[in-house]
This record gives C-alpha cells, structure tokens and sequence, in this order.
C-alpha cells in the first residue's frame, strides 16, 4: 500500500480546515477559534478520503501522534451537508487489553468491559466485515461477555483482535471512506440532492470518556424549542454516557433546567450548565445559526463535541431567522433567505404535531395544505346538517362537482379518490384554504353504503372520526395533536422584509369576498382571477342560473339575466370595496352550462318541479347539452359567442360596480378577462360587444369610466397566435391549467390516476399542473409573452394558472420577464416569499 505523507491533506482541526474537510470540520474549527473547549481533533480532506478509499492511506502514525498516547479517539464523518448522511460515527479507538485493565482500574470492571465490548462489536462488523450475528451480543455482559467476544473476533478474523491504536484507527478510516463509496450509499444521498462526486471528510476526535469520578455524562442542549422555535433550553442528558450515540430513545436522560417532574443537570452541575449555556449562546452568535450543542461533561468540566444546526419544524424556522435578525446576527435579507418557502404554506393552517402518533390508514396527493380533523360525512347535504349542529366533518367523495361546493364550504376537509392537483376539488379546496387530499385511489370509495375502506381492510363509517393533512397527503385514524396555525408577529415581520425585496407582483386568485378578504390579509397586490362561476353556485342562484339555461329564446334569457345582474353587480362592489383599489381581473363565465344541471334523478325532478316542467322535458334537454369531451366543448369564449346574452350581463353588472364605487368616492378600473380563446376574431366578437355595453352604460348613468379588456391564454393556439390578438386587449394572462392540459393532451381531472407512476418512472419529472413544465408550456408562455408584447409594447403579462404559488414557476415566470403571478390566496405568503428570494 502505498504511503501518501501530504500532510495538507490531514489537518490538525486548527488552524486550518477548509470546505475541503467538510461541514463538521468546519464547524469544529469555528468553535476552536472561539476558544470553546474542543477535544483535539484532526480533519481529513475530501481528497484525504478519496484516497484512502482507492487504497492510498497516509501516514497514520503521523495522525495519531496528535493525539495523548492514552486517548481513545473517534472517528465522524464530515460531508458537505450533513443531511446527505454518511457513515456511523465509530468510538472508543484505541480500546485494547492494556487500556481496559487501566479503565477497569479506574471505571470498574464492569463499565469498562462495555467500552471495549461496544468497541469490538463495531470493529468487527465495520472494519473486519465479519458477521454481525456472531457480535450481537448486549455490551453489558461485563468482563465474560468481552472475554467470549475477543475469543469469537479471533475465531472468525484468524487473528487475535489489533492491539495497535494507529493499525485500528487505519481499519475504522478505511470503512468508512468505503462506505461512502458504496453504491446504495451513493444513491441515497444522490436522492437528497447530493451531487456524483459528493465528497466526504472524516474527523478524528480525541474521546473525552462521559464516565467516571463526579459528574461525568453527555447529552445535546439548543436554546430554541425546534418545533414551536421560541427560546427555551431544549435537549437530553445521561450521566455516565458517552456522546450522542448512546442518548438514544428509552435512555434514562434527564432534564436540563430544573424540572419539578426530576433530577436535572442544572442542579446536578450548576457551574457546569452556565458555562455550557454561555458556550451556546456564544455559538449562536457567531455560528449566526441556532445551534445544537453535543456536549460531554468529565467531572463537572464541559467539553464540546460538535454544534449543529438545530432541525426544526416551518414554523420554528420563521421564528428562528426572525429572531436571528432582529439580534442584529444576521441581516433581514439573510432571514428571508433562509425560510424554505415551499414550507411556509403550512404555517396558514392547523397542522398535525410533528410529535403526534400517526396511524395512517392511507394516502393521497396532498392538494391544499393544512390538516382537518372531523367525523366522515359522504354528501354535501350531510356536510351541511354536520356544520348546522355545530359538528366538524370531512367530505368524503369520490370526486367532487359543483353541487358539492356548498358541502365544501360545511366541511373542514375533503377527501376524494379521483382527481389531481388542478382537479375540482384541489381548485375549490386551495381557494377555500379548506384542507384537501384528492386521488386516494388506493381506499375503496363505497359512498352508497356510506363506506371507506383502507387497502388493509379496515372500514370506516359515516361518523367516524378521521385527520386529513393536506400537505403530506396522509389519512390518518382519529384526532392527532395539532399545531395552530402560526400567523405571528415573526410571520408578518418576514413577510414585510421580503416584500421589500420583491420585484415581481403577486395578486390572488378570488372568487368570492371571503377568498378576497383572505388575499387582502396576506397582502396581495390585487385579484389576477375572479372565477365568476363561482358566484353561481350558491343554493338560490342555481336555481335561476338552471332557469336561464333553459330559457328557449334569447328574450328569454335576457329575463332571467335580468335578475342575475343585480346580485352579481353587488357581489362586483364587494370584491371591489374589499380590495381598496387595488386591480380586479373579472374572467367573463367560463365553464360548459351543463356543468349547473342536476347529474342524478332526484335532482332532475327537483329542478323540473321548480321550473314546472315535466321531467322527461328535463331529461331530454340534459341529455341533449351533454358533450363527449365538455372541456374542449362549447365553454369560455365559444359560449360568450354563441350565447352573448351571459357575457353582456356580466359586463354591464361589471360596469356598474365600478360607477357604485365611483360614487362612494373609490374609482376602479375593472379588469375584464375572456377565457379559452383560440381565435383573433373571438376576441373581435367579444370586445365590440363589450365596448357597446360599457357605451351604453356611460350614455345611461352620463358618467365616463375606463376598463380594460384582457385574454386569458389557455390553449396552444392563442400562444401562437399572440401576435395578432394582443393589439386588441390590454393584458395576456396565462391559464397555465388549461394550457397544460392541452399542451400535453392530459385531462387535469384524471392525471392523478397514473401521475405517481409518471412521476416514480421518470416519464415527468414532476407533476406538470404542480410545476410548471417549464420545457413545453414554458416555452408556451415565452413565445406567447414575446409575441404579444411585440405586437403590443407595454402590454402586461402574467399567470393566473395553480402554477403561480409555485416557487420554481415563479422563477421562471420572472426570468420571462411577467408583471405578476396570481395564486390560491393562501398560497400568497408563499409566491412573495418565494419571489423575494429569487430576488434577493
Ligand atoms: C387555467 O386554466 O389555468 C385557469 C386559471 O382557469 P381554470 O382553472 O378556471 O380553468
Ligand atoms: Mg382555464
């Protein structure tokens, strides 16, 4: 084998240890500068251990003689981030007979026999590769089980157990270079992220023994709660033990601080514990990160292991930087730069505990975050007679559809086995801030007998209680811990900094003034969507929405519009007073009409008692709007061409909204959007009819008032075309949810069915109505954007598709250079967030 003596490759921890070495090593070479009490500790490089790997160990004498000849020493891995992982940790080197007659001297036989039995263990089954089985004896078996284990190590290794500490600690470097080298250990890490040539440094530390004459033990200490992130001493301390690996669970640890439940270190050591409070309060301040302290005390003395950075749960994160901040430790920028924003979406809902028991009884696409807990109800109307007596209750469907809205708004969460991200479902729940997980086809849907029954057979009734959580997707059994939602002064102070830094306009996409009172409390600039179907939904105005559909003449429909307009004109003047100002982008009726007639027969022979009609009439005239393919079908703007009377409702309720705001001294500029174009001469059609409504609602009222005309770019076509339909309109708004369902072929209501295994076989890297596919749809939007707005200087452009909350689509969307994103309202925090990061 082959000596390598570069010794730049092997460093003392100080005074030099680079990125080179690792993040432990460097951590471990800040807290020496700190003069903090670190054992010595030597690093290897990555190189170092590359090396030593392919066979090339340096000069290990020349490691070892930095360390006390009567050291043990251990050995840890050190990657560029500790959550790739890496080999185990191996203690207690340089364990050999003489070492155990002077420690039995010292710590008794017995404590002693564990050291070297625990050391043997790990040898044998890391470095000598001998069967695990064989050594899997329990370590405090004392003096005869270490006996019977050197006797075994000797059978099955043919030789008697290394004596030398340089010749083990070279066996322990050699495993675990190998280990990282490993396949399955390259894959895993490769997983989180880890790049191919992920490198790994080892550090080697001189053991201090946890063990022995007075307060001897170890444990970990932070000074912010992980889950709630407020400052408070958290952590574990076992005395008589030996560094982190041995406080695992069941361990009897004690409590830090004084604790009336038991003992605690504070007043076992209480020098000890101030000084190690000092010391991590010292590391927070100059690590600039909340820092967990592994700690070792020999007879009342701290010595510091090793600090890492404190994992923690969302909404301890935005507490955490915060507070880091506002400490004058690091900068605003930096605190909104360290907030995973994908997270943030959680802390707007009650979520299961992270510390709760979850017995789950099965899974589902996490469609809008949050957790729900509440007893199973399987229709809307149950879900109204469940919230009438007070009582919370999940939606249980095996997709929902207009007529289950009102259910929705009864529930506190809803579960459905078909559907994907962009589903009806997923759409209403996100907007509703409702928890949702859709696509659970892996439970048995029996909604007729009122059943749900999970893939291990247990069954589940109507009235039995279950917990959504709408972010991981889960179902789990009965009523888990929750955590509220955290919307707290850290939360809003955040927010605030981020805003200063964003350069791309966030708006919210709302239908009804609860969802705009909801984009107004998270700031957004503006509504980007106004599904105005939506207002059609309520139980009283279906009624008269179902009679217009079945007006036989247009003088017909233009009565029952009649009486449509005002109801829509107030529900305009709320959005508009709610939103102070702000810009509102109206989407003119979109979906097919059938969409508001009844699918089962009671609801038919309701309808036709109301409009007092035999139900054979209804039926014929159901049957007879039904469409093979609704959503390419007549809807949108083929509608406002075909059926003009609903558009120019819609326009006139729209005007004289903004004439009523006008008089209580708030002018508007209403923004009007026409959906699902695909032709320049729709658009034509529409505007002339549009400009001749707002004529005639000027020549009405004599007043004067602006709009402007926008088109919302949902199919392929009017991407391509931009060029011609910009000239016409003020804005382009991307409805990225269309768009990518015809830009793929891929129906947005069934994708869930097969997306998994789309996803799992690498056929999409994601999920395409989650993340925007920026390589197709993408390169949609940008021709379509830089056609337009070449034929068209000065037009605005912006997304109003799910896409818009979504962190990696709003990057793109402001590379390409868009005005605004417009989201979910409760995905509002999320997209500023998100948006400032890319700025910053
Ligand atoms: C879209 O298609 O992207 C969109 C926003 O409209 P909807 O989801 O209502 O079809
Ligand atoms: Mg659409």
């Amino acid at each position: 084998m082959q000596n390598n003596t570069d010794t730049t490759l092997i460093t003392p921890i100080a005074p030099i240890a680079t990125a080179t070495h690792g993040g432990r090593a460097k951590c471990l070479q800040r807290l020496v500068r700190l003069d903090l009490p670190v054992p010595r500790t030597v690093a290897l490089s990555f190189q170092a251990v590359k090396r030593i790997a392919a066979g090339q160990m340096p000069d290990i004498d020349e490691v070892d003689r930095q360390f006390d000849p009567g050291a043990l020493l251990c050995v840890r891995p050190s990657s560029e981030d500790p959550d790739w992982g890496g080999p185990g940790a191996v203690l207690n080197i340089g364990m050999n007979d003489q070492q155990y007659e002077c420690l039995s001297d010292s710590l008794g036989a017995r404590a002693a026999a564990a050291l070297y039995s625990r050391f043997v263990q790990a040898y044998a089954t890391h470095v000598a590769r001998l069967d695990p089985d064989v050594f899997d004896s329990d370590s405090d078996e004392g003096p005869k089980g270490l006996q019977r284990m050197l006797r075994a190590y000797e059978e099955e290794a043919d030789e008697p157990f290394p004596q030398s500490r340089p010749e083990q600690l070279k066996g322990v470097l050699r495993s675990m270079a190998r280990a990282w080298e490993g396949t399955s250990a390259r894959l895993l890490r490769q997983a989180k992220g880890a790049p191919a040539d992920a490198g790994l440094g080892l550090v080697v530390q001189e053991m201090i023994p946890g063990l022995g004459q007075g307060e001897c033990g170890s444990g970990v200490l932070q000074l912010a709660n992980p889950v709630t992130g407020l400052p408070q001493i958290t952590g574990r301390y076992l005395s008589q033990s030996q560094g982190r690996e041995a406080l695992g669970a069941g361990a009897e640890a004690i409590y830090l601080e004084k604790d009336p439940r038991g003992p605690s270190l504070e007043e076992l050591a209480p020098e000890a514990f101030e000084a190690l409070k000092r010391d991590a309060a010292l590391m927070r301040e100059r690590l600039r990160e909340e820092m967990q302290v592994e700690f070792v005390i020999q007879n009342g003395n701290v010595h510091i292991l090793d600090g890492v950075r404190v994992a923690r749960s969302p909404r301890a994160a935005v507490r955490i930087a915060v507070r880091l901040a506002e400490d004058g430790i690091i900068p605003p920028q930096e605190a909104v730069m360290r907030v995973d924003a994908h997270s943030v979406s959680e802390l707007l809902h009650r979520q299961v505990s992270p510390t709760a028991a979850r017995d789950v009884l099965g899974r589902g696409i996490g469609a809008s975050p949050g957790a729900a807990t509440g007893r199973i109800v399987f229709n809307a109307a149950a879900a109204q007679a469940s919230a009438a007596r007070g009582e919370a209750c999940i939606l249980v469907r095996r997709e929902t559809a207009p007529e289950d809205v009102r259910g929705m708004h009864a529930a506190a969460g809803v579960l459905t086995e078909k559907g994907g991200m962009t589903s009806h479902a997923a759409v209403i729940g996100r907007g509703l801030g409702l928890p949702c997980i859709v696509g659970a086809s892996e439970l048995t849907f029996n909604t007729r007998d009122k059943l749900l029954i999970t893939p291990e057979r247990r069954l589940l009734r109507e009235g039995d209680v279950i917990t959504i959580d709408g972010s991981s997707g889960e179902i789990l059994a009965g009523e888990p811990e929750m955590l509220e939602a955290a919307l707290d002064d850290a939360f809003q102070t955040l927010m605030g900094w981020a805003d200063a830094e964003r350069d791309i306009g966030i708006r919210a996409n709302a239908d009804t003034p609860a969802d705009a009172r909801t984009a107004r409390n998270f700031d957004a600039q503006g509504i980007g969507l106004c599904r105005t179907e939506h207002m059609f939904f309520d139980q009283g105005r279906l009624t008269v929405m179902r009679e217009m559909i079945f007006a036989e003449t247009s003088s017909g429909r233009a009565e029952v519009l009649a009486r449509l307009l005002p109801m829509q004109r107030d529900d305009f003047i709320q959005l508009f007073k709610i939103m102070e100002g702000r810009p509102v982008c109206i989407r003119l009726f979109d979906p097919p009409l059938h969409e508001f007639l009844p699918a089962t027969r009671t609801g038919q022979r309701e309808l036709a008692e109301a409009l007092d009609l035999p139900v054979s009439d209804v039926t014929r005239r159901i049957e007879a709007m039904a469409e093979y393919n609704p959503m390419l079908g007549l809807r949108g703007v083929r509608l406002g061409v075909t059926v003009p009377e609903i558009y120019e409702m819609q326009a006139r309720a729209i005007f004289e909204a903004a004439l009523a705001m006008r008089e209580s001294g708030e002018p508007v500029v209403p923004e009007i959007m026409i959906p699902l174009v695909s032709a320049r001469r729709e658009v034509e059609l529409i505007k002339a009819r549009i400009d001749a409504i707002a004529a005639t609602v000027r020549a009405k009222h004599g007043e004067e008032f602006d709009y402007r005309l926008g088109v919302m770019v949902e199919t392929p076509r009017a991407a391509l075309r931009a060029a011609e339909i910009s000239p016409y309109v003020s804005f382009l708004s991307f409805g990225t949810n269309d768009l990518t369902q015809m830009t793929y072929g891929l129906s947005r209501d069934d994708a869930g069915r097969f997306m998994s295994d789309y996803v799992r076989k690498g056929v999409f890297n994601e999920d395409p109505f989650h993340v925007l596919d920026v390589e197709g749809v993408g390169e949609l939007l940008k021709l379509g954007a830089d056609r337009g707005r070449g034929a068209h200087p000065g037009l605005t452009v912006s997304i109003c598709g799910e896409h818009g909350g979504n962190p990696e689509s709003i990057e793109f969307c402001r590379e390409a250079g868009f005005d605004y994103v417009s989201c979910s309202p409760f995905r509002v925090p999320v997209a500023r967030l998100a948006a400032a990061q890319l700025a910053i």
